[in-house]
């Protein structure tokens, strides 16, 4: 890739930083422009960022099984070619399904498809979560598994990327793409124009407004979630777990920090604040009193079938889309996938690239 190769990328989230590192890399010249103030204050503010394939059933989609699988090794190569370790909670996860059946069946599924975890018995489950009001007959451990700061990982990113040679632009909106004999050739971003050769859309839920004139339905739809962060009597750090009643782990003592799915009906925020407090008052012991310190509400963007959709849009030549869920545990393949692409390679990462 030559440096007289202009890319710009729209969106300075968890996936444009790891596709500005990337190119910026192999040699071109990246401009990352973000509407919000900083990087990293999308969605991914909102992340519980955990790199995970345990709670994933691998026959819901074998393929994605795999690179989840992968992207323990991804996130690995990333943090040495960063050459700092990452922000990151690393105290593997535990998982447990409803009944002791449901858990065996999960390692089943697991091991046929070629995923290793122990099983842990009540004992040794105690021993490693000695806060669990009522510790369950088994669960699954995945010791390779951890938890990013997503947005102070965005920003490590950008920051090696601008060593690289990336202009990172903030407060500043793409509004509108250009475009000469069909071809991608700048951008509007804020008053001035960017020249690109190339255009990555990495705008999570704002991709679909600025593709809008070249792709009708882009296809990827905003899907809320929220992070509840509690304080309380959390004497230690936990690896992350995985219970029914509660997602939690405890990256530093004193704080709890939870993901949910939205509720239905008026004030969620204020469901999930007293669901949070509930249920970590439920699940662990000796909590004292529990406090909300704050509920973040993001929306993902959620590509239709939940099928990762990175590559060219075949209306535009030059300009790519990346957007996935999940997109942590999925950027270090989705950045690979979009450097290969504009360097005019066959995607090396394993993520199958989709036309739009
Ligand atoms: C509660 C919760 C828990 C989650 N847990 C996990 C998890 O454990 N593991 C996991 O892998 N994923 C998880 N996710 C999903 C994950 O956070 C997202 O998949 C990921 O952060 C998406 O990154 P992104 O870069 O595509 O989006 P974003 O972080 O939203 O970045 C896109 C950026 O584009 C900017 N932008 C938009 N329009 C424009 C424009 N016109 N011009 C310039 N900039 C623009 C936005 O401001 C934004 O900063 C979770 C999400 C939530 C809400």
């Amino acid at each position: 890739m030559s440096a007289s190769q202009k890319v710009v990328i729209a969106g300075a989230g968890i996936i444009g930083a790891v596709a500005a590192f990337e190119l910026s890399r192999a040699g071109a010249d990246v401009t990352i422009v973000e509407a919000r103030p900083g990087p990293g204050e999308g969605v991914s503010a909102a992340s519980f960022g955990w790199i995970n394939a345990i709670t994933f059933d691998p026959e819901n989609d074998p393929a994605i099984y795999a690179l989840r699988q992968n992207a323990f090794r991804a996130w690995a190569a990333l943090e040495r070619a960063l050459d700092c370790p990452l922000p990151a909670h690393r105290q593997g996860a535990l998982f447990w399904g409803d009944s002791v059946a449901e858990t065996m069946e999960a390692l089943e599924g697991h091991r046929k498809a070629g995923g290793n975890y122990k099983l842990l018995n009540q004992a040794e489950i105690a021993a490693m979560l000695p806060q669990l009001a009522v510790p369950p007959e088994t669960a699954l451990y995945a010791p390779e598994e951890f938890a990013l700061d997503v947005t102070a990982t965005t920003r490590l990113l950008l920051k090696a990327a601008a060593e690289a040679g990336t202009t990172l632009i903030t407060g500043t909106e793409i509004t509108a793409i250009e475009s000469k004999g069909g071809r991608v050739t700048g951008v509007r971003a804020g008053d001035t124009r960017l020249e690109a050769d190339n255009l990555i859309v990495a705008a999570g839920t704002g991709s679909s407004r600025i593709l809008a004139p070249f792709v009708q339905d882009l296809g990827v739809k905003a899907s809320p979630a929220a992070l509840v962060t509690v304080t309380g009597n959390f004497p230690q750090t936990t690896c992350i777990t995985d219970s029914p009643e509660l997602e939690f782990r405890v990256p530093t003592p004193g704080l709890l920090i939870s993901a949910h799915s939205m509720p239905k009906g008026e004030d969620p925020e204020g469901t999930l604040a007293q669901r949070t407090v509930d249920r970590a008052q439920r699940v662990l012991k000796e909590t004292g009193e529990v406090t909300v310190q704050s509920v973040q509400i993001g929306q993902r963007p959620f590509p239709d079938g939940g099928i990762p959709l990175v590559g060219p849009v075949t209306s535009l030549p030059g300009a790519y889309i990346a957007a996935a869920h999940p997109g942590v545990i999925l950027a270090p393949a989705i950045g690979a996938t979009i450097r290969d692409l504009v360097n005019g390679r066959i995607a090396g990462s394993g993520l199958q690239p989709r036309a739009v």
